[in-house]
């Protein structure tokens, strides 16, 4: 049976590029809804409505994409050796599900574009449908590597399970952490709660505490916006947030007086942080408090 490698190779290049450009977090817009080119033509990279998506260009019968959005949780069912992806609803043997299993059969590496925030996806690639069950309607995708010299790479299955289990459980981390900053950035209009900077690359998603469920929805409550001189200074206790959003900055800073950095700090201190402007987004007081309670201790 087809294989359809040369579309495959074609779309894992052309993705190749695309991150070198944007990053690991695609935008839908102005990147994948691009496609990719192909003999003369371009094919489309996914297809978000369906999930499942093989190209009207392959002659196999196996996916070639499958696609999860930002706010669904894609690992609701937990394995260590891969992602658990539920196969379309309805009958087993309609076009979607034939071709998700089919990648199963013939061990075809495919692209699984994980939503991270609105319009965004990673690709993860390649990939590989490990594990078929028909008895549950899911199967387990499991990340791959390319191997070889960069002009000829080919895609293999990490076969090995401590290294499969070490690559999901990385991915996983990596993923929270975008899909965490998919969802506080936008709250907080993409501006560092403390000095309001608005500059994208430079801002990151703090947690106010550790995450306690890494597999679930990353909470906004749990967030704040901050830029990196911010995010950095909060990571050590040298900024801090008590309950009610006001700035403190750390005694041993205050005393200090050392050039312009330091007034990046001290400016803000008793100043109220920036908050989202819908109640559910808005920081946990509680979270705060704990928070805080180290701050102080940090003297
Ligand atoms: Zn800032």
């Amino acid at each position: 049976m087809e294989r359809d490698e040369s579309v495959r190779t074609a779309c894992f290049l052309a993705l190749d590029v695309l991150r070198a450009q944007f990053g690991d977090d695609l935008p839908y817009r102005g990147a994948l809804d691009g496609g990719f080119a192909y003999r003369g033509g371009r094919v489309p990279f996914l297809n978000y409505q369906k999930g499942i998506y093989r190209a009207s260009v392959q002659r196999g019968p196996a996916a070639l994409s499958i696609n999860t959005s930002h706010n669904s949780p894609y690992d609701d069912q937990e394995t260590e050796l891969g992602f658990s992806y539920a196969y379309r609803t309805g009958a087993i043997d309609q076009p979607d599900n034939r071709a998700l299993r089919a990648a199963y059969l013939l061990a075809v590496p495919i692209v699984y574009f994980i939503g991270t925030g609105a319009g965004t996806y990673r690709p993860l690639y390649p990939c590989f449908v490990t594990e078929d069950d028909a008895a549950s309607m899911r199967v387990v995708v499991s990340l791959g590597r390319m191997v070889g010299p960069l002009d000829e790479q080919a895609p293999v299955p990490l076969d090995d399970p401590l290294e499969r289990r070490y690559a999901v459980r990385e991915t996983r981390v990596r993923l929270h952490q975008a899909r965490f900053r998919g969802r506080v950035l936008p709250a907080y209009r993409d501006r560092c709660a403390i000095c309001r900077l608005k500059e994208l690359r430079l801002l990151d998603a703090a947690h106010i505490v550790a995450d306690l469920d890494p597999h679930g929805l990353p909470s906004i409550s749990n967030g704040l916006s901050l830029c990196t001189i911010h995010h950095r200074a909060f990571d050590h206790d040298l900024v801090g947030i008590s309950p009610d959003c006001t700035v403190h900055v750390a005694s041993r800073l205050l005393e200090d007086d050392d050039g312009p950095m330091l007034d990046l700090l001290k400016g803000f201190d008793g100043s109220l942080i920036e908050l989202p402007s819908r109640r559910i987004w808005q920081p946990s007081r509680e979270r705060l408090a704990l928070r805080f309670e180290r701050f102080r201790r940090a003297g």
